[in-house]
Parts: C-alpha cells; structure tokens; sequence
C-alpha cells in the first residue's frame, strides 16, 4: 500500500514527481471527502489539481467515475486543448470548460473545486454573496463573487473565461443557479474552502430562516478573514479530513 507523502518543510517538493503524487494524494482525498459529504450529483463536479511540472495542464477525476471510487492511479491528466495526456479515461468537457480558464487565469492557484452539492445550489439560486454571519464564513469576507449569469450547462471555454473573470482575485465565486467554485494555493486549501462554503451557505440558510440574523462588524469581519481564510488555515483545517479519509479508506492511495 502507497504512502501519504507529508507536508514539505519548505511548502512543495523541488523533485516535481514527488510535488505531483503529493497533490494527486490530497486530489483523491478530496474525492473520496466530497462523496462522505454528499456533494456527488451524478456526472458533475469536478476538482482539479495543475501539474508542478507542465503547468499548462492539470489533473482531474475521469468522467463518469464516482467520487467515493476514485484512486490516485485514476486520475487523468488533460493539457490546455482538452485533451488526455495520461489516463485512460475521458475528461467531463464542463471541467474542461471551467477549470482550465480559472487555471490560465489565475497562475496562483494550483486548484479549484467545483460541485453540485445540496447547500451551495440552494444558496445560488438567491444570486446573492453570504453574509458575515458566524466566525467561519468570515474566511469569504470580501473574497468571494457572484457569477450573475446562467446560460445552461458549461461546454465552452468562452463561458469558463467569463466565470474566471467573475472570480477575480478571489477565494471563491458564486454561480448563480448552479453552484460554488473554490480555488486554492494548494490541493487542500481549495477543497477546505468548499467544504466550509457550502457549510456556511448552510448555515445562512438555516439562520435565515429561524428569525432576523445579526451580522459581525465590518472591522472584526475583516480581522477575522485574516484569520480564518488565510492559506495557513485552509491547510491546517484540511488535515484531520485528510488523516480521517486516508485512514478509513486507504485504497485511495494506490
Ligand atoms: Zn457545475
């Protein structure tokens, strides 16, 4: 059985081989998370890791494979004219669409998760940002956006461009009608920033309907983005997701 590569001291491998299996492990991980979580809907969704190495090209789940299934050997690896370069199976031409314009777009970002999960749809569907309601949510805090369009299923890489666009310079973006986007310095980070956003969208949701809400101060709001949505803390809420799923289902190393 593979092993978990750790963290390198310095934050990635200079060896690009051991820099791409560290990120393919933390990519099956976040699969395999994302199908505990409920956030699979059939064929959508769609997390992407860019290669340490050819940076123009990044990795991603095979396209009508279920989340929970999913192994490090699985994932496939497709350069910036869509095509396959190693794996055996297709790519979901919506990932294609989306994922490789926020990564031209965004050359910061190393990856970017995207589904369809229950609460983040439900709060699209109000075409509003979230609101600094609770400590956690503070993490999108002036850092994420609203795609104020749909247009039906993504298949062009015009529409990908405009939804980069819509991103910005932040963590996260709104699709209106459809669901959330997150991206991250890292593997972990983007899949952290997910997770908690569809928390958050929960939450709102809820809050919202129990009653009249209360927001946090414009200043603490801020103070506590710093703290809360900082990469440091994306990495570190990451881990005991990632050392539950690994230990539970180890075969996703292979
Ligand atoms: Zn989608």
């Amino acid at each position: 059985m593979p092993e978990l590569l750790p963290p390198s001291p310095t934050g990635t491998y200079d060896d690009p081989a051991v820099e791409r299996l560290f990120r393919k492990q933390r990519l099956a991980a976040s699969f395999r998370l994302f199908a505990l979580f409920g956030y699979e809907e059939g064929i959508a969704g769609h997390i992407t890791a860019r290669d340490p190495e050819q940076t123009d090209t990044f990795w991603v789940n095979p396209f009508t494979m279920y989340f929970g299934h999913i192994r490090v050997s699985d994932l496939i690896q497709v350069n910036s004219e869509g095509e396959v370069i190693f794996g055996e199976h297709p790519v979901n031409r919506a990932a294609f669409a989306i994922h490789s314009q926020v990564h031209a777009a965004r050359p910061d970002v190393v990856a970017a998760a995207h589904s369809h999960s229950i609460h983040g749809k439900a709060w699209s569907a109000l075409g509003r940002l979230l609101e600094p309601l609770t400590q956690d949510v503070c993490a999108f805090y002036e850092d994420h956006s609203l795609f104020d369009d749909y247009t039906g299923v993504v298949i062009d890489t015009e529409e990908g461009k405009r939804i980069a666009h819509a991103l910005g310079d932040n963590k996260a973006v709104i699709l209106r009608n459809h669901g959330l986007l997150t991206v991250g310095h890292s593997v972990e980070e983007a899949a952290w920033w997910f997770i908690t956003m569809d928390r958050s969208c929960q939450a709102q949701l809820l809050a919202s309907a129990a009653g009249q809400t209360v927001h946090i101060d414009p200043e603490q709001a801020a103070l506590t983005h710093s703290q809360v949505g900082h990469p440091l803390s994306g990495r570190a809420n990451f881990k005991p997701l990632l050392d539950r799923i690994v230990r539970d289902q180890p075969d996703l190393l292979d």
